[in-house]
């Protein structure tokens, strides 16, 4: 499930394959894929332009088209982009299909359909549509402090609330809460300010990592719980065996040995 490493690496190959690159037309091949618009309306806003830049903010990816208008692209749970050459051969999962000028296509493959592309004026109409807290690579040490401090749930929960803090899902926060060696059912209140130093930290640390990999997770350094997440594996640390729980019905990973619950 893209997390903000994957959607980071979707934002340069977006790039990549958009840029100086005129927009022929739109194709929509499933309509549950487009959020509060129809294929009519982003062909009017879209045919003729070009995508002037892009940002990610959170999981969400950015496209603007004029000052007026942007796309919001959101990966939901199996979303992919793929640049065609050939438009007479689709991917299977595509949904959504943009057309060049130039003959080429940049498809929006979502095989569980849980991904969503809206219209949007601009980025902050995008990021107060959902209100989303401060993006994971962008709030500062004191507002992570203040927002974990004050709050009694979970640390894991709180690490994956979009509201919250943008950015993280399940997988990563996992891997931020093993790393920090806090325990996900630490609540937010009751953990130490310099725990919650460690964890900002470390969340940086996490996600930077992963951008710098491409977020190829089979290519992360083995002692990331990433690669680790089954029940009985040897902790990465060789402390003790991984273990399973669930937290507001997510499959949470972590190591009892080395991280510790406050
Ligand atoms: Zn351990």
């Amino acid at each position: 499930m893209p997390e903000l490493p994957d959607v980071s690496v979707f934002k340069d190959y977006f790039d990549k394959t958009t840029f100086k690159k005129k927009i022929k037309r739109v194709e929509v091949f499933e309509k549950r894929i487009i959020k509060g618009t129809s294929e009519k309306e982003l062909n009017n806003v879209l045919k003729g332009k070009f995508f002037k830049k892009s940002g990610r903010y959170g999981k969400h990816l950015f496209a603007e088209i004029d000052s007026e208008a942007g796309l919001d692209i959101h990966f939901g749970m199996t979303g992919d982009l793929e640049l065609i050459d050939d438009l007479s051969k689709i991917p299977p999962f595509t949904r959504l299909l943009f057309i060049f000028q130039d003959g080429e296509g940049l498809a929006f493959e979502d095989q569980r359909i849980f991904g969503h592309i809206s219209l949007v004026h601009n980025f902050d109409d995008l990021i107060s549509r959902y209100r989303l807290g401060k993006d994971a690579l962008e709030i500062t040490a004191e507002e992570f402090q203040e927002t974990i401090h004050k709050r009694k749930g979970k640390i894991k929960s709180l690490l994956m609330n979009q509201s919250l803090i943008s950015g993280l899902g399940n997988v990563y926060a996992d891997e931020i809460l093993f790393q920090a060696g806090i325990h996900p059912e630490s609540k937010g209140s009751r953990i130490p300010e310099e725990k919650i130093k460690k964890l900002f930290s470390t969340m940086n640390k996490v996600l930077k990592t992963a951008i710098k990999y491409a977020a190829k997770r089979e290519d992360f350094p083995s002692k990331f719980l990433i690669n680790h997440r089954k029940k009985n594996e040897d902790c990465p640390d060789k402390c003790g065996k991984i273990d399973i729980i669930k937290i507001n019905g997510r499959t949470t990973y972590f190591c009892g040995a080395c991280q510790e619950l406050f």
